[in-house]
């Protein structure tokens, strides 16, 4: 088996989101699916360790929310690399509640559908929920980021040469280059990449600035975790 075929496939990103006892969660998930059109029905994969497959296992209801291009980073950071056992998510991101009760977003989001579940497959790792769509709206017309996208822009923008889905375990290895002043740095965590030729606005960071300047409380704006885990990158 050559796993590189598994980077061929193409990808949306979404945030998949789901309610239990009036409690809200949502994850960043990279697979969901139209399966029919009449009755309209979706299919998502979720990790069976995820509070978002407790909620929707129990609730038997999820949206889906779809990001755009324009999608900040840290918004894919909070939902995708932080657990909703340790904080509220929604407590400060703009969100509506469907009829079901589940939460979808309004802002960093070109539109939603929400479904009810009517079965559900065993994965191993993972549960495939099939849903029957009752709600869905179109908030924008901008393009829907799709997940080689989303890699790109992790690695310094999307103007970047080169693969798009590129496995973080392959840039690892190699020893840093000899300039420490242009020298890109990863995050071994979630595959971001810092580029003191870009810097990093958002968090008031001047392009030009060398990864060794940063302030020793900077973050990985994708991921929120501190400089030490970080690498230096081909
Ligand atoms: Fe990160």
């Amino acid at each position: 088996m050559d796993p590189n075929i598994f980077r061929k496939l193409t990808y949306g990103l979404f945030i998949i989101s789901s309610t239990m006892d009036g409690r809200l969660n949502g994850q960043v998930a990279n697979t969901a699916f139209q399966i029919t059109a009449d009755p309209a029905m979706v299919a998502i994969g979720i990790n069976k360790n995820n509070l978002t497959h407790q909620f929707i296992k129990s609730s038997g209801v999820f949206t889906i929310s779809i990001l755009p291009q324009s999608v900040p980073l840290d918004l894919i950071g909070h939902f995708g690399f932080k657990s909703g056992r340790d904080m509220d998510k929604f407590a400060t991101v703009p969100f509506q509640l469907g009829e079901t009760g589940a939460p979808y977003l309004l802002e960093n989001s070109i539109g939603y559908l929400e479904a009810q579940v009517v079965d559900k497959m065993d994965a191993e790792t993972h549960t495939v929920f099939l849903g029957k769509v009752i709600n869905s709206a179109v908030f924008s017309e901008e393009e829907p980021i799709t997940y080689a996208y989303y890699h790109l822009l992790k690695r310094g923008g999307a103007k970047a040469a080169g693969p798009a889905q590129q496995p973080v375990a392959e840039k690892k290895a190699d020893a840093p280059v000899a300039d420490p002043g242009t020298q890109k740095y990863q995050c071994s965590v979630c595959g971001y990449v810092y580029d003191p030729a870009l810097g990093d606005p958002d968090s008031g960071i001047a392009p030009g600035t060398a990864f060794k300047d940063l302030p020793d409380d900077w973050v990985c704006p994708v991921c929120g975790v501190s400089k030490d885990e970080f690498e230096p990158a081909v």
